[in-house]
Order: C-alpha cells, then structure tokens, then sequence
C-alpha cells in the first residue's frame, strides 16, 4: 500500500488498494465461512481464526488492513483479544470490528473501552459489513498518513534552527515554534492570537510588513532584514514568509547575531584556554606562525619565554579543581601586567614588540614577543616576569609556592619555526632537570647545545657500562643519635668510566632520568644490593636494613612491587631490612602510581623514607597522610644548622612534625660533631655523613659491622 509518506504535498490517498487483508475471527465455523465467502467476493483476502490465540498469532506473522472478532468466544473471549490486538498494533489505526450477540449498551460500550472501532450485530448484514469495512480501512489510511506526516512535521520543526510563526490570511499568531531564540524584547509580543507586528519598533514594523504585502500580493516567498537593538547588543534578525497551505503563511526568523555567537563560541573552543580566556597551544602555534613569517620578511627577530611549572599539580588535592583555576588566571594575569609595565619603562621612542601571552599547558605558560630588532631586553624581563611569579599565590588558606623553570628561546639562536623554538625552550627548561631548586632561567644557547652533545655522550657509554655491569655500589652508614649504634646503611651508586673517569651521581642520574635508562641502572642497582646482603647475611653478620635510592620514574612503573617482592623473596632477604629512599615530590604529585605502589610494597613489609626532606614542597601538613616511615633532613639545612638560626628552626620543626606523625627523623650530611651534637639536642633520632661515615665499598663496610657502633 502506497502511503506516499515522502512527497511534500498533503493530498491523501482516496482510493483503496484492490485487495485489503482481513483477518476473521470467530468460534463458529458457519459464520467464519459465510464471511469468507462475502468478503472474498467483495475483494477481501480472508484469514480465519477460530480463537482469540491464534488471531494473536496470525497478527505476529502478518498484517492485516482490518479485523472482524466475535465478542463472545470461549477462553479467550473478543473484548479480552480485542485489548491483546491493541497492544500488538502498537498504535496502528488497525480498525477493529468487534461482532457481538446483543444490541445492548453494556456491550457496545465494553467493545469501545476495549479499543473497538465499531461494532456490528448478528446476524451479519454482509452489504453492511462490507461498507462498513471500506471506510474504516479508509480512514485508518488517512490516519496513518497523518501520523506519518505529523511525525516529519514535528522532527523537521525539531531539527530547525529557526523560529516559525504560523499566521492566518490577517497575519495573526497561529502557533509558535522556537520561538526562545529570538531576542527578548524581539518575540515579548509574539504570542498565539496576536498580531505579528504587534510591538515591533516603528522602523522593523514598516520593513517587515512591506515584505508581507509583497508576500501576500505575490505568493512568492518574500526576505527581510531588520535590527534589533536590546541593551547594550544590536541583533539582526533576518526573516522570510512563506505560503503554508489553505491560505496560512509561515514566517520563518533568525537570530544572525546568534549564528555568530555560535561561530565566536566555536572559535573559543578550539583557540582558547577556558580557565584563563588567553590563547591555548593551537592557537600559540597558529600565531606564532604567522608573526615568523612576517618577521622573516622584516628581518625582525622572535623570542619566547616560557614559564613551567611543572610541579603545579601538587596543589590540586588541597586546592581542588576551582584553586587551579584561580592560579592559572593569577599566572597569566601577573604575566600580563608584567609585560606591560617592562614595556612602559622602555624608551618612548624605542620599538615596542608585538606581545601574547598563551597557556600551552596545565603548568606551562608562554610569552611571545615579535618584531624585535634588539633581543637584548629579554632577560632583563625574564627576570622581571619570574619575579612576579614567584609571589606565592594564596588560595583561601593555601599558600602555594610554586617553583618556576623558565626557557627562553630565541629566531637567532635557536629556530626560525614555531615548532623549533618551542622545543628549544623544553630543552632550555630540561637542562634544569635535577639541577638544584631555586628560580632559574635557561637560554637555549650554543652552550646548551653543547651540553645537549655532552648528555647524549654521557649517555651512550652509561648505557654500555650498565650492560657491561661496570658500576659498583658504595655503602653509607647510619647511626642511631642516641647510643651510636648502626642501624642502617644507603646504597649509593659508583660509576668508574674508562674513558670520563669517576662520573658523580648527581651528573649521570640525570641523564639517566631523561634518557629512560633509568629503569635498567635501577634494576643493576637492586640486583647489586640485594646480592649484598644475602651475602652478608650468609657471612653470618647481624644485619641492619640496606636503603636503595629509587627514581620517580622507577616507582611510576607497574611492576616495580612484583620486581622487589620477586627480589626478595628469591634470596629470602626479610622485607624490613629494605628500605626505598624517595623524594618528597614523588609522592605529592598524585599521579601515575607511585603512591600506590609505596602502600603495596609497605603492606609487604619494605620501608620506605623521604628522602632531601625540607627541599621540595616544605609543607609539613600533609606528612600524616604519606605513604613513609622515615624522614631524611635535607643536607642543606645540617649544613648551616649550627650557625643558621633559621636552618636550625626548620630542623626543629621537621623532627617535632616527623615524631608528631611517628616517624623516624634521620639527618644527612652530618660533618662535623657540632652537627651531630646540635641534631642530639633537637631530638633527631639518627645520622648519617661523613662525620661519621663516608660511602665506602662493600668490602670496606665489614668494618663498621664489626665494631657495630660509632667508634672514634
Ligand atoms: P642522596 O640520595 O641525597 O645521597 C646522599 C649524597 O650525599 C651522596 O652523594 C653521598 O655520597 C653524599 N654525602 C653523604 N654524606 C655526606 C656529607 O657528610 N657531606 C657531603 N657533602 N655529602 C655527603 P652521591 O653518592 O654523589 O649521590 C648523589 C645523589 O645521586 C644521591 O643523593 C641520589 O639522589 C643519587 N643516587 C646515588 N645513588 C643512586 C642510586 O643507586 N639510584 C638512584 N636512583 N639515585 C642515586
Ligand atoms: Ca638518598
Ligand atoms: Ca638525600
């Protein structure tokens, strides 16, 4: 049956199909053969069923255009099958005629109620039920069209972006459609059974009722475009009327002002940092281009400073998401009045550079400055800028000290790409890496270049040492302030290169650290040490726990709790006599899965101590909630403890916290007796340092096990 659902007119169907499907349901026999008989005669296809069961089942196999059911059937009677049907059709205007005995209201009124949609009575008239049947079926098409028609109707409406007016022949409302996307003052009018023009300034009023008359006198679809002013925002609507059927017109509006807010918002999404409202990456390097491009032709030079923060993230946990959002709007506008106020101290007849100011990440922020002659000028405002920022930020209670890394790079030094320079300034920054804190400035120069060869020197013969196994352990030992016993030692890597001779720790790990070898130098390193100490144990000295430095980027890893608990638990090293020296910054961060993995390896049993403490974050409020059992106080501080007051305030002030939350205080560096002495007083429960001890080889370590206290 053709319903012609997809043309655009609205004339219906009028003639029936030649043959409707019908299905006949009744228990008598007799009578299901006689209306086969009429029915099929009158065009009918006939399908019989002789209980409301197998009518069900027929209808799940077939359709059918209508349906003829005996009221009064056993089991199953008509008005029973009749709301089964109903719910089968799911809505489809499946006329229903429902045959009953008796002519009486109780039984016409249960067949509607039961969702009938006419009845007739025995005896049968044929002729009638024929008729009857013709236009049920008929007019169960038209509704069917409807339905069909409705439905593309309201999900065209629904799809539109445009509001629609139906107006009668006057130019009355009829109905309304989206109409909440029209200005406010615009649409304040625009209600059913109003006239359109009803409100609209004098001005729009007059242009758009010429297109209306236009419209009318034409039948064409007419255009209009008027403003709209509402406060402070001009809106221009742009509308048309178009000719609906039976004399009705649509008038079609919209909001251009609207369709350009969309495409600003657009913009903003894929150009702009939500948190700050100033550039993002993409739109850094967008920009960036460009201005290169014109400072080529210029001959004018480009410089970048870029200001990382890449321990930012500490804050979050205290802070929350809102807190980040405020510093970042803090950086940048600190940026912004920074560079502002550099440049009004600048001559007025000097050069000024085109500026921007963009957010390339959570933590790094960049200042790009073009069209510049004479680069001089940059580090002077480095400095200015990092001072700026290095203001603490506070966040309601929160005092957060953030610990900036700037690159600078620049057209003449580095790259002429946007590309190439931001890489120099993650290069300039990355050369800070392991470097010592503190607010630093790196420009990407030839003496970074060349430390960049030194580093991928360094690291090629490190990687064939490590798989040579050329490095060695030296051991350190720690004593107990309060009879001088031993109570630890730390394992301490030595590297010995044929060609570079003794290379410091502190100039390899680093390497270690950026190249990734970090993972295998860690693993020769436990290998080492855990070899030692069954060795040891074998030897029959009473051991003390071996302290094994151990890289954030180690603990990051997944298996690093299976690799220890493999380690151990193959040469039956007791877990306690372990312990993992870690930085403070390791387990601020909260990310990755160091945290977790120190919790595993101290539910097995491993200890674990924070290792420089005093250097990083200084914040004693979250120790409580650190995965740890043991504290480190920074060299820096034991150093100056005897003739700082303020080192010795915060050694105080570590090892009442540290005790506070049950942790052992150890202090590091310790060189002479006055240290020692001075730590005493304080309360430190250990020591360790070249006072009394220096890291020594393993062979040289017997001795310290012998006498088992501090001799001397
Ligand atoms: P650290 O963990 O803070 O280790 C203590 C450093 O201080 C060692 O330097 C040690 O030799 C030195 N030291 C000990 N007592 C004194 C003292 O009284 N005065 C002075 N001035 N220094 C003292 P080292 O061995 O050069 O190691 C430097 C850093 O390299 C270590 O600092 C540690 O962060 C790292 N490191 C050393 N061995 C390993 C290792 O096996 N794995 C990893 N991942 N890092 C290691
Ligand atoms: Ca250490
Ligand atoms: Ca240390």
């Amino acid at each position: 049956m053709d319903t012609d659902t997809t043309s655009n007119d609205f004339s219906l169907p009028i003639d029936l199909p030649e043959r409707h499907r019908l299905l006949v349901v009744d228990d008598d026999l007799a009578v299901r053969m006689v209306s086969r008989l009429a029915l099929t005669k009158k065009g009918y296809g006939v399908t019989e069923a002789s209980d409301g069961y197998t009518a069900l089942s027929w209808m799940d196999s077939h359709k059918f255009d209508a349906i003829l059911l005996d009221a009064r059937m056993p089991g199953m009677d008509g008005f029973e099958t009749c709301r089964k049907m109903r719910d089968k059709l799911n809505g489809e205007p499946v006329p229903i005629i429902m045959v009953t005995g008796q002519d009486d209201d109780a039984s016409i009124d249960a067949a509607f109620e039961c969702g009938a949609t006419d009845f007739v009575v025995k005896p049968l008239n044929w002729r009638l039920i024929s008729q009857r049947l013709e236009s049920l079926i008929g007019a169960g098409t038209v509704k069917r069209h409807l339905k069909n028609r409705s439905h593309q109707i309201s999900s065209m409406l629904k799809t539109s972006s445009e509001t629609m007016l139906l107006l009668d022949g006057d130019g009355i409302i009829q109905g309304c459609h989206q109409i909440a996307r029209m200005p406010i003052g615009f649409r304040s009018h625009m209600i059913v059974g109003n006239h359109f023009l009803k409100s609209l300034r004098e001005d729009s009023a007059e242009l758009i009722l010429a297109a209306w008359m236009r419209a009318h006198k034409t039948g064409e679809c007419e255009s209009f475009i008027v403003e709209h002013l509402e406060g402070n925002e001009c809106h221009t609507v742009q509308g048309r009327f178009v000719r609906g059927a039976e004399g009705e017109w649509l008038c079609l509006l919209q909001d251009q002002s609207d369709s350009f807010n969309c495409e600003q918002q657009t913009y903003d999404l894929t150009f702009k940092d939500p948190a700050t409202g100033f550039g993002n990456e993409k739109q850094l390097f967008f920009e960036l281009n460009q201005r290169l491009q014109e400072n080529r032709k210029s001959h004018l030079q480009t410089a970048i400073l870029r200001f990382s923060a890449s321990d930012i993230r500490r804050f979050e946990p205290t802070i929350g998401r809102e807190g980040m959002i405020t510093i970042a709007q803090v950086i940048v506008e600190r940026l912004e009045i920074g560079l502002a106020s550099y440049l009004s101290t600048l001559a007025p007849e000097a050069k000024r550079p085109e500026q921007l100011i963009a957010r390339l990440s959570e933590s790094d922020f960049v200042v790009v400055l073009s069209a510049i002659d004479d680069l001089g000028f940059i580090e002077d405002l480095s400095n200015l800028l990092l001072r700026r920022l290095s203001t603490i930020v506070e966040i309601g209670d929160h005092i957060c000290s953030i610990d900036w890394a700037v690159g600078i790079a620049d057209t003449i030094e580095a790259s002429s790409t946007a590309d190439g320079l931001l890489s120099a300034t993650a290069y300039a920054i990355y050369s800070d890496f392991g470097s010592s804190n503190g607010h630093r400035i790196h420009r990407y120069n030839a003496e970074l270049r060349a430390k960049a060869r030194q580093d991928i020197e360094l690291e090629r013969l490190l990687r064939r040492d490590i798989a040579d196994g050329v490095l060695e352990m030296a051991y350190q030992p720690k004593f107990n302030l309060s009879n001088l016993s031993l109570i630890g030692m730390e394992a301490l890597i030595r590297w010995n290169n044929a060609e570079l001779g003794y290379v410091s720790p502190a100039r390899f790990i680093p390497v270690a650290e950026k190249s990734g070898l970090i993972i295998s130098l860690s693993h020769l390193v436990i290998e080492k040490v855990f070899g030692q100490l069954a060795a040891w144990r074998d030897d029959g000295f009473e051991m003390v726990p071996i302290s094994i430095n151990i890289s954030g980027i180690h603990l990051n890893t997944r298996t690093i709790v299976e690799e220890l608990g493999a380690g151990i638990q193959q040469r039956r090293i007791p877990p306690e006599l372990v312990e993992l020296e870690v930085t403070e910054s390791i387990m601020v961060d909260g990310v990755g899965k160091a945290f977790k993995n120190l919790n595993d390896l101290r539910a097995m049993g491993i200890k674990v101590a924070i290792d420089d403490f005093g250097t990083g974050y200084s914040s004693l409020s979250y120790l409580k909630d650190l995965p740890a059992d043991c504290l480190k106080i920074d060299r820096s501080f034991v150093q100056s403890i005897t003739s700082d007051s303020t080192a010795e305030a915060i050694a105080r002030a570590i090892i009442t916290v540290g005790h506070d939350v049950n942790l052992h205080v150890i202090a590091e560096g310790v060189e002479t007796e006055e240290q020692l002495n001075k730590l005493a007083e304080l309360g430190c429960d250990s020591v360790q340092g070249f006072f009394t001890g220096r890291p020594v080889p393993s062979g040289e370590f017997v001795t310290f096990f012998q006498d088992g206290r501090l001799v001397g």
